[in-house]
């Protein structure tokens, strides 16, 4: 068995059979021909392997889908248009009209729209809770409840869940467990391994890494993502070639990546920690809060480069310090090779309720960072001179 980062670049590929091409191609085509009706027949009937158009299956995809199961140690991955479109074939895989799902209140602002606005129309329930609290989520279950979804760290607040406990408390529900692997990645944490029973992720970020692709993946045991595929069917929601063939490259250097990223982070951290302009840092790589640190430590190999920290003097006081950056640029979206800030109450989570988002931690004055893979110093650099626009 290949070691994680040798995976990265093996995994799912190997030379092309006709041409002997190192690069597996881009089969940029809609729809592939048969040799016969038989053929057709056979393909109909399940008798036989292969492709017949695009939105279904496409090698290119095959290669990426097979690529993200041997990284996250699942039998089988799908990729799909966008992490939305992985969250909605979770969401509609185990849940249909009259089930209930428990999700965690800090997670992704889309997923939270999803939850709210389309499975709540087709008659799925939810309940959102503090997953970081194991007693809560215990009493959230209902005779209906059908899934718990979590992200593990969480956004925008770093928050960690423990997905051992939650996988134990979802089962003997008779329910399954979601976990949203954007953050962490499988470079720093298989949920699988964990007892989650699917994992789904926003290609887009560090799967891909360079800010260049939309994409989703959703992996788990091959019955389920069989049954994810005819949910992407319906949605119409698959990826394309190009975008599928630009994640494998990515992916080749998901390894190099995200120990960098995982170490600026840490220095980032420790250098806004002992900043006096910055009332809290929000990272499980650090020891900040105890018992956070000591769940990342069992279930993750490192923390990832995403941060989060709370500036002094409110809203405005975080705006002076996201304008007066001269190299972090200011824009959504995460998990790239450039380090981007936003201010979550202003983008990624204002569609969320004020009330329903402090109690989640998300308040005004907290800044997200992507932290990139730019000298270190570069960083904190232009870290150092915003800051000095507030009052410590
Ligand atoms: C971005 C993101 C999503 C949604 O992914 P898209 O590719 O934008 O659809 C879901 N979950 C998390 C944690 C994300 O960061």
């Amino acid at each position: 068995m290949m070691n994680f980062s040798t995976l990265c670049i093996y995994a799912g590929e190997g030379p092309d059979p006709c041409t002997g091409s190192v690069i597996p191609p881009i089969y940029q085509t809609t729809t592939f021909a048969f040799n016969s009706s038989r053929e057709i027949e056979e393909y109909m009937a399940g008798e036989r392997q292969g492709y017949i158009y695009s939105r279904y299956g496409n090698p290119t995809l095959t290669v990426l889908e097979d690529k993200m199961s041997a990284l996250e140690g699942v039998e089988a991955a799908l990729s799909l248009a966008s992490g939305n479109a992985a969250t909605i074939a979770s969401i509609f895989l185990w849940a249909g009209s009259g089930d209930h799902v428990i999700c965690a209140r800090d997670v992704y602002g889309g997923t939270y729209s999803i939850l709210t606005d389309l499975a709540a129309r087709a008659g799925i329930e939810a309940t959102f809770v503090n997953t970081s609290d194991l007693a809560e989520v215990e009493g959230a279950f209902r005779k209906n409840t059908k899934l718990v979804f979590l992200e593990s760290p969480a956004n925008p607040t770093m928050r960690v869940s423990d997905i051992r406990a939650i996988s134990e408390i979802a089962h003997a529900h008779g329910a399954k467990l979601n976990v949203d692997n954007t953050f962490a990645t499988p470079f720093n944490q298989t949920p699988a391994d964990h007892g989650a029973d699917i994992v789904t992720h926003s290609a887009t970020k560090f799967l891909n890494g360079h800010s260049d692709v939309t994409g989703g993946i959703i992996a788990g045991r091959r019955a389920d993502i069989d049954r994810c595929r005819e949910i992407m069917k319906q949605t119409g929601a698959s990826l394309n070639p190009i975008d599928a063939w630009l994640v494998v490259r990515g992916l080749k250097t998901l390894a190099v990546r995200m120990e960098r990223h995982n170490s600026n982070a840490m220095t980032v951290a420790e250098f806004l920690h002992n900043h006096p302009a910055v009332e809290r840092v929000c990272y499980p790589g650090q020891p900040y809060d105890e018992q956070q640190h000591q769940t990342a430590l069992n279930q993750m190999k490192g923390c990832g480069g995403m941060l989060g920290f709370v500036v002094k003097g409110g809203y405005e006081g975080a705006q002076r310090v996201v304008d007066g950056l001269k190299m972090i640029m200011r824009a959504v979206s995460l998990g790239a090779v450039e380090t981007l800030i936003t201010q979550p109450v202003a983008t990624s989570h204002s569609c969320v309720p004020k009330p329903e988002r402090e109690q989640a931690g998300i308040v005004d004055g907290l800044l997200r960072l992507s932290v990139g893979i730019e000298d270190a110093g570069d960083i904190i650099a232009d870290l150092e001179g915003a800051l000095s626009t507030v009052k410590g």
